[in-house]
């Protein structure tokens, strides 16, 4: 079974719930592992506030203190220039235990030409040129080779990538996949390109916005039955994860 669950909000964001209720939920379900993850600063109207990062911090270490499961803090971080830039300050890194980064469409960026050449493009198009391919492909991998980032959170919301080459930077960084757990954005032939890469590892998360929606899998785990993905690719698949990134 899937034993952590690494993509969770709070009412710190857009959740329901609070943390120590999706704690709650998760000890319920079984799980060992709790990832608190709240949209990015950037986010418009739901992005977390940088005076909530020592709550949250310490939110999380009380409950650690329950010694009944491990609680994590991430962050659900905004990819949010063309050049692959996340919305953190170097200062904010010391809070968390890892990093989960993804394209939003509705987050915000500082130069308006950066916003239409990039964050735009999800807002209000479907069909892509290969030179804007180019350009999101660029903005992914940078985001991995930065090395501030342990997980790239539902790929193609939004932003269609050249996906093997997205693939290679995130098995050269050790980045992990995820499949989400609202909604598998990926296209199947695009999870077979991730899969053929031996060093691609996938993360199954629920995406909770609720306590109910806490560690459940149902979705993603579909697909991969579906598409037949070995299970030993899934990093919280029957293990405990351990994010070894160099902080
Ligand atoms: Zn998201
Ligand atoms: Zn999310």
């Amino acid at each position: 079974m899937i034993l952590g669950d690494f993509h969770t909000h709070s009412k710190f964001s857009d959740g329901k719930s609070t943390v120590e209720e999706n704690y709650a939920a998760a000890v319920n379900k079984g799980l060992k592992q709790l990832g608190c993850t709240e949209h990015g600063l950037r986010h418009i109207a739901f992005g977390t506030k940088r005076r909530n990062l020592p709550i949250e911090r310490n939110t999380v270490d009380k409950l650690n203190e329950k010694n009944e499961i491990e609680v994590l803090l991430g962050i659900e971080a905004n990819i949010y220039t063309s050049n692959g830039e996340i919305d953190l300050l170097p200062d904010d890194y010391r809070w968390f235990d890892y990093i989960v980064a993804a394209y939003h469409k509705t987050a915000t960026n500082p130069s308006l030409i950066d916003f239409f050449r990039y964050n735009a493009k999800g807002l209000i198009r479907k069909k892509f040129t290969d030179r804007e391919i180019r350009l999101f492909t660029k903005s992914y991998i940078k985001a991995i080779t930065s090395n501030k980032v342990d997980i790239i959170s539902h790929l193609f919301y939004g932003l269609p990538i050249d996906t093997k080459q997205v693939a290679q930077a995130a098995a050269d960084y050790g980045v992990f996949i995820e499949l989400n757990g609202k909604k598998v954005s990926i296209p199947d032939e695009d999870i077979y390109i991730l899969a053929d890469n031996k060093n691609v590892n996938f993360i199954v998360n629920s995406d909770a916005h609720s306590t109910s929606r806490i560690g459940d899998f149902s979705v993603p785990m579909a697909v991969v039955e579906r598409l037949n993905i070995d299970k030993d690719r899934i990093v919280n698949w029957n293990k405990l994860v351990k994010f070894n990134r160099k902080k």
